[in-house]
């Protein structure tokens, strides 16, 4: 079958940025199962996967915008050591899970300044175009409960 809404997708990806550096692969790992037309991946990958087949190889770059954002200045913050109640030591280059109006952000320190704390609270690629190579290893209909959660059941995701 062809990649089409609410179908799950399974691929094998290479990322690569704009220096031609790996970011992350899939290679030599399972490959990535999402549930196609449910914003599981960047829209502009899901985007060029759409009416694909099994066996299909693309390479696709994706701007910006249709990838993690633009970098965006005003989500810099300088906070409070007590914000981190709990680290111990905390150095520029950490990341870490914070909870904001929009959902769960990554964000990574930036600056140590006494207390005074500079956080990014940027994903990690924003700003960045993306390179994908990409391989369809498999496409097939997605579960009634897998289309209530709007995610795949495969692999180590259960409930
Ligand atoms: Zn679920």
């Amino acid at each position: 079958m062809q990649v089409s809404e609410n179908a799950v997708v399974s691929i094998h990806y290479t990322l690569k940025d704009d220096n031609g550096a790996t970011v992350d692969s899939s290679i030599g790992k399972e490959p990535l199962s999402y549930l196609h037309g449910r914003k599981n991946i960047i829209s502009g990958l899901e985007n060029a996967l759409t009416g694909k087949n099994v066996g299909d190889k693309l390479s696709v770059t994706i701007p910006p915008e249709e990838a993690y954002g633009n970098y965006d200045e005003a989500l810099i913050q300088v906070l409070p050591r007590e914000a981190f109640g709990g680290v111990e030591d905390i150095q520029v280059g950490m990341q870490f899970y914070s909870e904001s109006p929009e959902g769960v952000q990554m964000i990574t320190i930036k600056e140590v300044n006494g207390d005074q704390i500079t956080v990014d609270a940027n994903h990690p690629l924003a700003g960045q175009t993306l390179h994908f190579d990409v391989e369809i290893m498999d496409v097939r209909e997605a579960t009634e409960e897998e289309l209530q959660h709007g995610h795949v059941h495969d692999g180590s995701h259960h409930h």
